[in-house]
């Protein structure tokens, strides 16, 4: 696959949950790497994923194919993941309730990661922060991916939890495979430079 941003943008926060269980099953598949473009062409129809996110069928199908890739990735890494010790969290900053002075994380680039203050109960990175800090995890807010090299080079993680768009993930998967880290990735439902979201289920889901 070819590892360059979309070109458009995409909200997947109000397509069914029948979507994303589809996606699992066909991640769940024999060899579905092999018939990846013919089974994602199928659950578009079937899931009028045109209709539900405006997306034309060429956009439906190429993000399709990037989440049945990660959930191929993530059922293939799981055993490891899960018996990993130390681990971290990966959350994009664009998540943020707010881009600019009202949010009131501190930036601390020897991390290099945004420190959550936690100012807004109804951010998505305070709820993200707090229900993995509870879980054992680490946790850096980070303006983009370049940051994960030094992240993990500073520290010994067994296992990286990311959230990201697909094709962040992607880069951070084949990095991630060239260390030998453990991975689970969990796509943003909503991509763009500001405001985007996930899912807090699927998130505590896989950790
Ligand atoms: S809760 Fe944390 S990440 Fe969200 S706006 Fe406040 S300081 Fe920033």
């Amino acid at each position: 696959m070819i590892n360059m941003p979309y070109r458009f943008n995409f909200d997947l926060s109000n397509v069914s949950k029948s979507f994303f269980k589809e996606v699992a099953r066909v991640a769940g598949e024999k060899d579905v790497h092999k018939k990846l473009g013919k089974r994602a062409r199928e659950l578009a129809a079937k899931l009028k994923i045109e209709q539900a996110t405006g997306l034309d069928i060429t956009d439906a199908l190429v993000l399709l194919e990037d989440m049945v890739d990660i959930q191929v990735k993530n059922l293939s890494h799981r055993d490891r993941f899960q018996k990993a010790g130390k681990k971290v969290l990966l959350l994009p900053h664009c998540a943020r309730k707010f881009m600019d002075n009202r949010c009131k994380a501190r930036f601390d680039k020897s991390i290099p990661s945004y420190i959550c203050a936690h100012c807004s109960e109804d951010c998505l990175i305070s709820y993200a922060t707090k229900l993995a800090q509870k879980k054992g995890y680490d946790v850096c807010v980070i303006p983009g991916g370049s940051c994960v090299e030094k992240i993990l080079s500073n520290n010994n993680y067994d296992g990286v939890l990311g959230v990201a768009c697909t094709e962040e993930l992607r880069l951070g998967g084949m990095f991630l495979e060239k260390v030998g880290i453990a991975g689970q990735a969990l796509p943003l439902l909503k991509n763009g430079c500001a405001n985007t979201k996930f899912n807090l289920k699927s998130l505590s889901a896989l950790m």
